[in-house]
């Protein structure tokens, strides 16, 4: 792939003893999310999903174009109220604690602080009733549903969370457990996260049955002016990083979907955040096993686990550098696939496999791109205690 020029610049400003480190070029991210604003109707509401990348220069750029932070913890509510503070929070995940529903309920206010909380099952309802009424408030629920399929098949390729046996939601015939809802709770409406990775005709597809689904539930169950999550899941394409999600095709789909007096709403993270983040390294070492080719970077997967968790290759562009000051012959590679892993002790440790590079050589600089989202954050960066990745802001 092909870096940035301001990313080449500050990967030589560090040099190789700056690095390995995360960039974040927050200039790109702001424009990225207007441009998302942009494509989705005034009606549809956009949050963004804290788990992708919850750091706090990150949520603070957000906030400029996002109308709210779907938050899955109260790690991530706490966290997101203090980066980000007075917009409207989406509390939604699985097990959350009397403990966590009690610090949400804290903050919950009309317009800002935890303004809905996406309810898993019946007995988490039950339990949210309890804590709203201990702190003598109103709790604005969302059921969070797992609808049967019939699935298109992009979908089903992408299926991982929901049409099928999951600790995510309800069945839709578990729905009526919640209702009539318990006097501290008012419903809203539903939820519903299918998958992630999904292109937008896929979540379209998905959107609308919700959308039928809710619109019948709903008068059924007194819920007037409902509200429909649409979830997040828009597909990122790491074998193509130029190719971005439609959000133009998605943008016009949620239009022709959505109907006066109803919300609909989306909570994306990867592909909001992923294509603002970069993981710089350098070479360590270059060298040849039973016929194939290494180079040993300095970091790897405890630094951005995402090819590890995904089992992908994570896109790359070499920055070389000319220097190279021992008396003995650089190694190196060129015009031929080199497979890219870590410093760590595994042979898991791979950040990319079998790729074809013009030139590849100890000393030079890599910069790793679609960082921003499920990279720093989900990688296990106690194991061999090497130390963290510096982070650099690209204002
Ligand atoms: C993870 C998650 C999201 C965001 O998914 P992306 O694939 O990052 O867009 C949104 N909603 C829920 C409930 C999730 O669990």
């Amino acid at each position: 792939m092909i870096a940035p020029e301001r990313v080449i610049e500050l990967a030589r400003k560090l040099g190789p003893d700056g690095v390995p480190a995360y960039v974040y070029d927050l200039a790109a991210l702001d424009a990225h999310a207007a441009a998302i604003r942009a494509a989705l109707p005034r009606a549809v509401q956009f949050y963004y999903a804290v788990k992708a990348n919850p750091d706090a220069a990150v949520l603070r750029t957000l906030a400029r174009h996002a109308d709210g932070f779907e938050v899955s913890s109260g790690g991530e509510l706490a966290h997101t109220a203090a980066a980000a503070p007075g917009r409207p929070l989406a509390f939604g995940g699985p097990g959350k604690t009397p403990a966590e529903m009690a610090a949400a309920l804290e903050l919950a206010s009309p317009a800002a602080g935890t303004s809905r909380f996406h309810v898993e099952s019946a007995h988490e309802l039950a339990l949210l009733d309890e804590a709203a009424r201990a702190a003598g408030r109103r709790a604005d629920v969302l059921l969070r549903v797992n609808l049967p399929g019939p699935f298109d098949q992009e979908e089903q390729a992408a299926l991982v969370m929901g049409g099928k046996p999951s600790p995510f939601g309800m069945d839709s015939s578990q729905l009526r457990r919640c209702t009539p809802p318990p006097t501290s709770v008012r419903l809203r409406g539903l939820h519903a996260h299918l998958a992630s990775g999904v292109g937008a005709d896929g979540l379209l597809a998905a959107a609308g049955r919700l959308v039928s689904f809710g619109r019948q539930w709903c008068a059924e169950h007194g819920v007037t002016d409902p509200e429909f999550n649409l979830g997040g899941g828009m597909a990122v394409d790491y074998t193509r990083p130029d190719a971005g999600f439609d959000w133009a095709g998605y943008g016009r789909g949620l239009a022709a979907l959505a109907r006066p007096g109803e919300t609909l709403r989306i909570e994306p993270g990867r592909a909001v955040t992923a294509y603002c983040g970069w993981y710089l390294t350098r070479v360590l070492d270059v060298k040849h096993s039973h016929g194939e080719a290494f180079a040993v970077v300095a970091g790897g997967t405890h630094h951005l686990r995402t090819p590890a968790a995904k089992g992908h290759d994570q896109p790359f562009a070499v920055i070389g550098v000319e220097d190279w000051m021992p008396s003995w012959p650089r190694p190196g590679v060129s015009g031929r696939a080199v497979t890219i892993a870590g410093q760590l002790c595994t042979p898991k440790d791979v950040l990319a496999r079998r790729v074809r590079v013009s030139r590849l050589r100890a000393g030079d600089l890599v910069a790793f791109g679609l960082a921003g989202a499920y990279a720093w954050n989900i990688s296990h960066q106690g194991f061999l205690m090497h130390p963290p990745p510096a982070f650099h802001y690209l204002a």
